[in-house]
């Protein structure tokens, strides 16, 4: 059995036939997973035809959207290693990556095209740029669809070859392109299959973005890998979202804690029949037992189950099993098959941490990634000679094996001698009435002469507007002083990125208080 990607994830899709493989969840249109194969070796042999070649890069920028699977599937097909691209990102951004991954294609979509036109601009070695609909002057998948060309084949090595290289989300620096085999993804999902499965007749919601590997992973290769149905929205937006849930049935919804924090708290949510959810997951950022909690009691469901991982782990690590009826709350899941967990000492990382101590993760498996493109000794930092990855997330485990993600090592606060986790703070913040959203950075006070954290909070409109010294001493009263937020501003929203990460980097740098409409005071 071939272990390339588009087999492991299309190989069974000729056989679910005529069964709905993708709905567009705006437009309601239905893509079978007849058609699906059928389009994805379309586009696979028209890029051929084109000249792509196995080993080239070929940088996928588009929302999500019923053509996505079948162009990412076709490109993989035709031998080429995606980037996904933001569809945000700036022309500038854009060319970044571009020019970090020497690509030499881009399929774009006819609204982005301007965009995909500069950064193509801006860096040498861009042959040709496809678009996923029609665009005046511009050779488009609907053109190849029609293609007669013989369908490829390109000789793929999975050990080898790079089937994807997605950059990570740059949450504590500048986005790495991160190799991941067909190996490696291909593994993964095998890995998550037993503890999550999938079925004909499940319909997930793809809300999250396919240009991140979480989405592209449990929202689309997974999904499509197993008959189910995936309806596809192109951005979160509260309503739509609701209305999708309703309109389509939908069963699964894998989010990252901001949707989780909507679910919970939005009035909107009681204006939907959700009915049909059976389960709920979420990944990418620590997420508040008592917020999860929340969520699902307000569905009627009797969990927020999660999942750990990184891109830099194809992304796969740990997940709570579906069958589990009470897994331990806050916990982020139990290690999937065929990999391994330690926990390294804060204090010295050459050691591991002593039973019940709070550890960096490192893990050890399959789905560890080659490497960073081009950058060998961050590789080199990051994988040890044995093949442990060092995540930068601190955690500790349970009796039972289950993990819990404390925080990033480096977004502890170390106030005086203790470290702070800005999640647990942010945790605390969010159960109260009063707040619609906050974060919680270290900040550098001069007169105190060491970290503190500082909290930066959305009010909650139509509750009484709370002062900064009540909620400082709200805090106070929960946690344990050294813990206390010492800093509060008073902003109109919380920065984050697409995967649903706060932006710490954002808030530390937001010199201009004007900027995040944030009132400042002690
Ligand atoms: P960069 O590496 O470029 O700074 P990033 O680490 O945010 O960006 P990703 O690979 O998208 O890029 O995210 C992986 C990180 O997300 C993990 O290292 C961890 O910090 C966080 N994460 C993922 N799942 C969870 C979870 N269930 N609970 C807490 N944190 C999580
Ligand atoms: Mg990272």
């Amino acid at each position: 059995v071939s272990v390339a990607v588009h087999d492991t994830v299309l190989g069974p899709a000729a056989g679910y036939g005529d069964a709905v493989a993708l709905i567009d969840g705006v437009t309601g249109a239905r893509v079978s997973y007849a058609r699906l194969d059928h389009d994805h070796r379309r586009i696979a042999a028209a890029l051929a035809a084109a000249g792509v070649r196995k080993g080239d890069v070929l940088a996928l920028h588009s929302p999500n959207s019923t053509v996505y699977p079948a162009v990412f599937h076709g490109a993989t097909r035709a031998g080429a290693s995606v980037t996904t691209v933001n569809s945000m990102a700036t022309a500038e951004e854009f060319a970044r990556q571009l020019q970090d991954c020497a690509a030499r294609w881009i399929i774009t979509v006819a609204a982005l095209l301007d965009t995909a036109r500069r950064a193509a601009e801006l860096v040498p070695g861009v042959r040709e740029i496809f678009v996923c609909d029609r665009a005046e002057g511009h050779t488009g998948v609907p053109a190849m669809l029609a293609s007669t060309a013989p369908e490829p084949d390109a000789g793929i090595d999975p050990d080898h070859d790079i089937a994807v290289l997605p950059y990570s989300s740059g949450t504590t620096g500048t986005p790495k392109g991160v190799m991941l085999t067909h190996r490696s993804v291909a593994t993964n999902l095998a890995q998550i299959r037993p503890l999550l499965p999938m079925k004909p007749g499940d319909r997930i919601l793809a809300v999250l973005p396919f240009f991140h590997i979480y989405g592209l992973t449990c929202l689309m290769n997974a999904p499509l890998q197993s008959g189910a149905t995936v309806v596809v929205l192109p951005r979160f937006e509260l309503e739509s979202f609701l209305a999708a849930i309703e309109k389509h049935r939908v069963t699964g919804l894998y989010m990252a804690p901001p949707i989780v924090l909507a679910l919970a708290k939005q009035p909107a949510v009681e204006r939907y029949d959700l009915s049909s959810l059976e389960y709920l997951y979420c990944g990418a950022a620590p997420l508040d037992a008592r917020l999860a909690e929340a969520c699902g009691a307000r569905l009627g469901l009797p969990a927020v189950r999660q999942g750990y991982g990184m891109t830099e782990l194809s992304p796969g690590a740990h997940i709570v099993p579906l069958a589990e009826p009470a897994p331990p709350p806050g916990t982020v899941g139990r290690l999937v098959p065929g990999t391994e967990m330690k926990l390294l000492s804060l204090d010295d990382p050459g050691r591991c941490a002593g039973p019940g101590e709070d550890g960096e993760i490192a893990i050890r498996g399959p789905q560890v990634m080659k490497g960073y493109l081009g950058r060998p000794e961050a590789t080199a930092e990051m994988i040890d000679a044995e093949g442990w990855l060092r995540t930068g997330d601190v955690g500790r485990v349970d009796d039972g094996g289950w993990l819990f993600v404390v925080d990033r090592v480096k977004e502890l606060i170390k106030y005086k001698g203790y470290q702070v986790a800005p999640a647990e703070l942010e945790a605390l913040l969010l159960s109260h009435e009063a707040i619609a959203d906050a974060a919680v950075v270290g900040a550098y006070d001069e007169d105190a002469g060491t970290e503190i954290p500082h909290a930066f909070v959305v009010r909650r409109p139509g509750t009484e507007p709370l002062t900064a010294t009540e909620l400082q001493e709200w805090v106070a009263a929960r946690v344990a002083p050294y813990k206390k937020v010492r800093r509060v501003s008073f902003v109109s929203g919380v920065p984050r990125a697409a995967s649903g990460k706060i932006l710490r980097r954002e808030l530390r740098t937001a010199r201009e208080p004007r900027r995040l409409g944030e009132s400042t005071d002690r």
